[in-house]
């Protein structure tokens, strides 16, 4: 867990950057920042949540209350708790003031123990909504846009054994880790200063935005058998969405599914380097052929094995 690896104190919102911080770390910073303006705490078991400090009361200032003189300053909000979900009532009134109280008794509590998480606050009309729940939980692996890191385990053993040609698989593992030089990447490393799509404009470029969901993209995978049952998610990380093809789309099309991607990327590439890039249609084309072509050569070896291909050259030709 990263918060066990760097942080064996702190919690996670209190970090600073040091001066030796690594790509990783940086990341991590950059994406904590991110987190700290919309970020909250939505209350489960409340073992993770400080009573003062972190946000967790919907209708105070930044969710938040400030610590008050006779009061443990460390405690959790399990300890504002009589059982799990339910609220210890004088307790609520020795320590708060009746404003306080009331937004604290608002928080829906549920006997059943689920852990905190933090949630997403969505400002529209001025009014907070909680948008996405897929946010930052401590002691938890990330599922935002810095935990490309971390991946359950039967993520890697099924994506180690598909059946595409190798450099196809180590750019799969590059998308997942966040080490491809998409928007993001560049302006972690200071290269750019915007993370901002250069193709559509409308959002950053992560490595899911840069091989899946950018406009540009999108184009080229309506085409595809596994197009509507892909297309309808957000997925926060390029594992988040690969984790999910790889159990929706059956073994066959993610094949072409991941020689797309890598396809896709190319051309992003090309266009990144104000090359004359490919139309959508000639990418899906040439994605089904190059796929044929590695089947066929698997099969003239006599084994599926993908390190048999070595006939497949891989390159984007016409
Ligand atoms: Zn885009």
């Amino acid at each position: 867990m990263l918060k066990a690896k760097y942080y064996p104190k702190h919690n996670v919102m209190e970090a600073k950057l040091g001066s030796n911080a690594s790509f990783l770390w940086r990341s991590f910073i950059w994406g904590k920042e991110l987190l700290e303006k919309g970020v909250r705490w939505r209350v489960g078991d409340g073992r993770s949540i400080k009573v003062f400090g972190d946000p967790w009361v919907p209708g105070l200032e930044n969710f938040k209350l400030s610590s008050r003189n006779g009061v443990d300053s460390d405690m959790f909000v399990a300890n504002l708790m009589v059982e799990r979900g339910v609220w210890n009532l004088s307790l609520l009134e020795q320590i708060f003031s009746e404003q306080e109280r009331e937004a604290i008794l608002k928080i829906p509590l549920i006997r059943t123990g689920r852990p905190d998480a933090c949630i997403w606050n969505y400002c529209k009309n001025g009014r907070y909504e909680v948008k996405s729940g897929y946010w930052l939980a401590r002691e938890e692996v990330r599922e935002a846009s810095l935990n490309h890191v971390f991946a359950p385990l039967h993520y890697w053993k099924h994506l180690w054994k598909l059946k595409v040609p190798p450099k196809m698989l180590h750019f799969l593992w590059r998308c997942s880790m966040g080490f491809i030089p998409c928007m993001e990447a560049l302006q972690w490393k200071r290269i750019t200063q915007t993370a901002q799509c250069f193709r559509c404009q409308q959002e950053n470029e992560s490595p899911v935005h840069a091989t899946w969901s950018c406009a540009a993209c999108v184009a080229v995978f309506e085409r595809a058998t596994f197009f509507s049952s892909l297309s309808s998610g957000q997925y926060p990380s390029f594992i988040s969405f690969f984790d999910h093809a790889m159990k929706t789309v059956a073994d066959e099309e993610l094949q072409l599914l991941v020689i797309l991607l890598w396809m896709n990327w190319h051309d992003r590439n090309k266009a990144y380097h104000q090359e004359s890039t490919e139309t959508s249609d000639r990418i899906f084309d040439n994605g089904v052929r190059l796929l044929a072509e590695w089947n066929n050569a698997n099969i003239r070896n006599g084994t599926a094995n993908r390190d048999s291909g070595a006939t497949f050259t891989g390159d984007v030709e016409s």
